[in-house]
């Protein structure tokens, strides 16, 4: 027969979410974390490690699609970057909840503490993250929970209250005092990794979200990695990849998918570059445009200055070699994608400009 748990805890790995799951525990509660992953946060390889230092039992559940599509256009609007995170906090309780039945529990925990986050962690976003979500009533915060009325697993006497915590705000004093207590000796770093809320990724992420009207989680995994521009041709928008090094290069290979480029200089060391199409084939003047801007990423092929042999694999197809003149500045003007642009757009939508 399948394992059973009293409680389902959302765990992102930071320390509150170690804490909520370890108070719990402290009551003879059993617990089943939750490591909810995607192409922007959750690193499911590293469960056992965390397993054995935290003693915590973990399963990693995977939100990527659900995730992207969410992100096409939050209810809530955004933070400061490309963070979704009311949305966000919906999403993973409403999943949570959706797998209570398989772990058999009861309740759902988070270590959400109360005023520790502008946004998301008011106390009114917190109930209207908890009523979106389905979940009042189910869930616990053990951190801050008596600063918030009894919920009914404490009035039940499941939940020990007197054995929950009142942190507020947004110092982490408490915190640290707690993980002491409990004997951590390695504790995570104070920033909770999400890509979304990172400028430099957001850059990377927005282009997606502007020109594709269903961008997959594949679409971010690869504009993750490596150089990225973009151009424009007739209306049509074009994307490349173009690795940084070795380890990047096998990075970009591993995401390759049905219908992508893959660019390499034929005669000459030089970084390997993933053009994924957006809208059917590329033509003929763009795939030799990019093979010229791609090409005056090989020193070498460059210093000939003349024209190079660059192959370009359609996935699945065979090679074909394309004789380009490297060039870094073309007609397509191929360029980085930059956050102010990014910005502006965004707040022609449903943006709520720097609320988080
Ligand atoms: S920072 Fe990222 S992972 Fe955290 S709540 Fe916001 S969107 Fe979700």
């Amino acid at each position: 027969m399948a394992e059973t748990y009293h409680c389902l805890s959302l765990f992102s790995a930071g320390l509150d979410s170690i804490l909520a799951a370890r108070v719990l525990m402290a009551q003879g509660l059993k617990v089943k974390c939750l490591h909810f992953v995607s192409p922007f946060f959750g690193d499911p390889r590293r469960i056992p490690h965390w397993e054995r230092v935290w003693g915590l039992d973990i399963a990693a559940v995977d939100v990527s699609d659900e995730f992207t599509a969410m992100l096409r256009g939050p209810a809530h609007g955004f933070g400061k970057l490309l963070n979704p995170c009311m949305d966000c906090k919906i999403l993973m309780l409403t999943r949570a909840r959706e797998l209570m039945p398989k772990y058999g529990a009861t309740f759902l925990a988070t270590g959400e503490v109360v005023g520790q986050r502008p946004m998301s962690q008011r106390r009114d976003a917190m109930n209207a993250i908890a009523r979106d979500a389905g979940v009042k009533g189910i869930l616990l915060r053990p951190l801050c929970a008596r600063k918030l009325d009894p919920a009914p697993m404490e009035e039940s006497g499941l939940v020990d209250r007197e054995r929950l915590y009142n942190f507020g705000g947004r110092g982490r004093r408490q915190q640290l005092d707690l993980a002491k207590e409990f004997g951590l000796t390695e504790l995570p770093t104070p920033a909770g990794g999400c890509l979304l809320a990172e400028p430099e990724s957001a850059r990377r992420f927005w282009p997606l979200l502007k020109h594709l009207e269903s961008p997959a989680a594949s679409h971010f995994r690869l504009a993750d990695e490596g150089r990225q521009y973009w151009a424009e041709h007739e209306g049509g928008q074009y994307w490349i990849s173009i690795g940084r090094n070795q380890a990047g290069n096998e990075r970009l290979e591993k995401l390759l998918a049905p219908g992508d480029l893959v660019f390499k200089t034929r005669d000459f060391p030089g970084p390997l570059a993933v053009a994924r199409p957006l809208a059917g084939p590329w033509p003929d003047a763009v795939l030799a445009d990019a093979a010229a801007f791609f090409a005056s990423y090989s020193p070498k092929a460059t210093r000939t200055g003349g024209p190079v042999a660059v192959s370009v694999t359609e996935v699945g197809a065979d090679a074909r070699a394309v004789e380009v003149t490297p060039c870094r500045e073309t007609p397509l003007a191929w360029a980085e994608p930059q956050w102010d642009d990014s910005t502006k757009a965004r707040n022609c939508q449903n943006c709520r400009g720097g609320a988080e």
